[in-house]
């Protein structure tokens, strides 16, 4: 059957020492990843700019997108060098932190980036994953005081995370800086900034690219306690959103991370952003050739929710079975998508009513996408109206397939927002545009030469797939004024 033979929900995989070669990422692509994550927190420039090249070498071989991410590292702070045997923090006693501190002169815990500017007192610093924590009591000329709350051994190189800081819009690093000219230098499609607070920093890192001549688009990480209050207004200015469960499952309560998922996922839809669910989903993969049931079920869950992408870090990275864990992926994802019902926003109405929690987040600003069009954009509603109605003809006459004729991927994107029923095709003659589209929910990118005949070459790949046959129905919806935001203007009934 023709939905069996698409993934709904895509497969982001993470490149590390475990695939660094053209032959492994060939591979977790053809076991089904629709896109590989670069992460700049680990291994050199050169590397990155291989596994660019074999990416787009596995793509053109298996004639499949597959979207690259560079990930950013943003403020992620660790704790510099400790003694071998760590050193040992008491709940009530005093620490002192400052950068490039020496702790054998000094007794001073050393941090390798300087927070001092940016704490206050009474604001919690986090150490170990959240295993430690400590109150700042004061800052002074560069060194911050703190009184130890929860004690522990802390050794060298741990992550900090300090959930209570407002960084007032300025997140990113002298390495961020550096790594955003390589990757703006480089053929990328996303770029992933972690630590988002707001979603000015968004938008600055979108003119930071492209001043610098890229047309990469940027995910938004979502692992700060203000980037889960500010959720709305990010996931409307980010190009894709990714709740990044390590880090913020230790700036918020663990047990606020499933919530603030769901809540993504649906915002996601609300504002037609892709959404990337990651994080130790299929975790114990990295060293079994098996997962626990929990894992089974977390891919599930976030498959029966609705998220575009699932994604996996150290299961490819370092993992001893990095196409094992690719394939298991896919195989929960067919399993769900065929037999579970998923939350769908209801189309006759074009409405998420009912799909977010009151409460829960600051508002976002009112207004149109902020793509940064010169045309007037519409209101999401009037947005919405079109692949409503082109969903609603495609049920009504029983179409087999939706087919978006797509230059800037807007339309393919509104359509997969209200998560149709049948496969979407999208079709467009924009290389970075295709790729882009392989994290998009619902169904398969092709890129071809002649925009004006996309559709038919489209039809006859898929006949000849076996997807179609003659005498079935295909709706087409187009976005002919191509670069107007929500530009879906034309829906037409194609028998095959
Ligand atoms: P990271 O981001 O792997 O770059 O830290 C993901 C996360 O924090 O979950
Ligand atoms: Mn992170």
């Amino acid at each position: 059957m023709l939905a069996k033979s698409f993934k709904r929900t895509k497969i982001v995989a993470s490149i590390g020492p475990a695939t660094h070669s053209a032959a492994a990422i060939e591979r977790l692509a053809a076991a089904g990843a629709n896109a590989v994550r670069l992460n700049l927190s680990h291994d050199s420039h050169q590397a990155h700019a291989q596994r660019l090249k074999w990416a787009r070498a596995a793509s053109g071989r298996l004639g499949k997108p597959l979207a690259v991410i560079m990930d950013l590292q943003g403020p992620k702070i660790r704790v510099g060098e400790l003694p071998a045997e760590g050193v040992d923090l008491v709940a009530g006693q005093t620490v002192r932190f400052a950068y490039g501190a020496n702790f054998s002169d000094s007794g001073l815990i050393p941090i390798q980036y300087d927070f001092s500017t940016k704490v206050r007192p009474g604001e919690l610093v986090s150490l170990y994953d959240g295993r430690m924590q400590t109150v700042i009591e004061a800052v002074h000329q560069g060194v911050v005081t703190a009184t130890v709350k929860v004690g522990g051994n802390l050794i060298s190189r741990k992550g900090i995370n300090l959930p209570d800081t407002d960084f007032s819009g300025d997140i990113l690093t002298i390495k961020d800086i550096g790594d955003i000219a390589f990757a703006a230098a480089h053929d990328v499609d996303f770029i992933a900034l972690s630590f988002v607070q707001r979603a000015e920093d968004v938008s600055g890192l979108r003119d930071k690219l492209r001043q610098l001549g890229s047309d990469a688009a940027v995910i938004a990480k979502i692992e700060t306690r203000l980037g889960v209050r500010n959720l709305p207004a990010i996931t409307k200015v980010s190009d894709a959103v990714m709740v990044a469960r390590g880090d913020l499952a230790v700036e918020i309560p663990p047990e606020q991370v499933p919530v603030v998922q769901q809540q993504a996922v649906r915002l996601g839809q609300r504002y037609q952003k892709p959404v990337i669910v990651a994080t130790q989903m299929l975790a114990s993969m990295a060293g079994s050739p098996q997962p626990t049931r929990a894992e089974v079920s977390d891919v599930a869950t976030a498959v029966m929710q609705g998220a575009d992408c699932v994604m996996l870090s150290e299961e490819t990275t370092i993992g001893e079975y990095p196409v094992l864990a690719v394939e298991m992926m896919k195989r929960v994802i067919n399993y769900t998508q065929e037999f579970a019902t998923l939350h769908r926003p209801v189309v006759e109405q074009f409405s998420d009513q009912g799909a977010l929690t009151p409460g829960l987040f600051a508002a976002a600003p009112a207004g149109g996408q902020p793509a940064g069009g010169e045309q007037p954009s519409l209101s999401l509603q009037q947005q919405k109206a079109i692949p409503a109605s082109a969903i609603l003809l495609a049920r009504q006459v029983g179409a087999k397939v939706i087919l978006a004729e797509t230059a800037s991927g807007q339309t393919a994107r509104n359509l997969a927002a209200l998560r149709p029923p049948m496969p979407i095709m999208m079709v467009t003659h924009q290389r970075r545009v295709y790729h882009q589209l392989a994290i998009v929910w619902g169904g398969k990118a092709f890129c071809v030469n002649d925009p004006k005949r996309a559709g038919a070459e489209v039809v006859e790949q898929l006949k000849q797939a076996g997807n179609v046959v003659a005498g079935d129905f295909i709706v087409v919806a187009s976005g002919h004024r191509s670069g107007v935001t929500g530009g879906t203007d034309t829906i037409r009934v194609k028998v095959v």
